[in-house]
């Protein structure tokens, strides 16, 4: 969870009261107005304020008949992780198409529900009005631009963002995060390594400075060592005061990391609960975290749920 920046009480020299940074002083969301100040070890230091997100009932529906999500509502607090777990086709990514605004590029439509960011809906507004709102995407697969420099798909990822100086704050946060994308902002994005490639997609999404960060699967397919950098970056994104919705196969890391999570089968909701609730319950055990052969399976797969929601009718 994120700490409380604003107990101390007392002003940090950076902020005006209209939320700007100072003049003079050289801040990455000097152009937001969204950050608190905190003192840490004698520096003052600024840091955003998560968004909260809340799914309301969402059902989305491709090319007009095949029924993705059937009703499902989830909440982010803000400057929480929640992990969203469940086997392929359950409708994780339709849901983060559903928030960030891309369900239209997929012949898909939210056909009922309520997505709201910060309390405000989002129904009408576009993918980049939705990035200019605080919400970023880091799509699965890591679909960065191949052919582009480092350097280039960091820049597009701040396209929304107007502020010059904001550009650059945001490019230098981003390269201290990832060091190992200086030493090669010139190279061509397809020759770098697979966790590099995954860097780089998260270090683009972060360029817009979101307050929410949508993540799917950003373990795919990568070696644990990495896996475990990446949920490190995660976290400390997080700790930064990023909200984030990671969608997760790898049960095991993302409860590792997250405060709540959620369980989705064949487009709803079937279990929710705090992490160390999901890593203590049997069917999350048997079907995601190892039980029995388990791996990319399914709740469907697992005999104590099957029995479950035939009691429950
Ligand atoms: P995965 O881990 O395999 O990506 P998922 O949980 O993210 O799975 P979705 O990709 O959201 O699930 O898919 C949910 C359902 O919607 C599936 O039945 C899938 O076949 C269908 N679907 C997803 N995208 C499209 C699309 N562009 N057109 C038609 N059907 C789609």
């Amino acid at each position: 969870m994120q700490e409380s920046f604003s107990s101390r009480g007392s002003a940090c020299p950076r902020w005006s009261s209209t939320g700007r940074a100072r003049r003079g002083y050289d801040c990455a969301l000097t152009t937001t107005g969204l950050g608190r100040c905190r003192e840490e070890e004698g520096r003052s230091e600024v840091t955003p304020t998560g968004a909260s997100l809340e799914v309301r009932n969402v059902e989305v529906v491709y090319d007009g008949v095949i029924a993705a999500l059937r009703g499902v509502s989830l909440e982010v607090r803000a400057g929480e992780i929640v992990a969203l777990l469940g086997a392929n086709g359950a409708g994780k990514t339709s849901l983060l198409r559903a928030v960030s605004g891309l369900i239209d590029t997929h012949r898909g439509e939210i056909t009922k529900g309520e997505v709201a960011v910060d309390g405000r809906a989002l129904q009408g507004k576009d993918a980049p009005a939705i990035v200019k709102s605080g919400v970023a995407q880091v799509m699965e697969g890591r679909r960065i631009f191949q052919e582009l420099s480092v350097e280039e798909n960091l820049r597009a990822g701040a396209m929304t963002v107007r502020d010059r100086g904001a550009v650059e704050a945001s490019r230098e946060r981003v390269l201290e995060m990832f060091p190992v994308l200086r030493d090669r902002l010139r190279s061509t994005a397809g020759y770098l390594s697979g966790g590099e490639q995954q860097m780089l997609a998260i270090g683009r999404a972060l360029m817009s400075s979101p307050r929410l960060l949508l993540l799917d699967e950003p373990s795919l397919g990568l070696a644990p060592q990495i896996v475990a950098q990446i949920a490190e970056i995660v976290s400390g994104i997080n700790r930064e005061g990023t909200s984030v919705l990671l969608v997760e196969q790898n049960a095991q890391t993302a409860l590792s990391i997250a405060a709540r999570g959620y369980v989705m089968e064949t487009g709803r909701i079937v279990l929710e609960g705090s992490a160390d609730e999901l890593l203590a319950d049997r069917d999350v055990q048997e079907a995601y975290l190892g039980g029995a052969g388990a791996g990319r399976r399914s709740f469907r797969d697992v005999k104590s749920y099957r029995r479950r929601k035939r009691w429950a009718g």
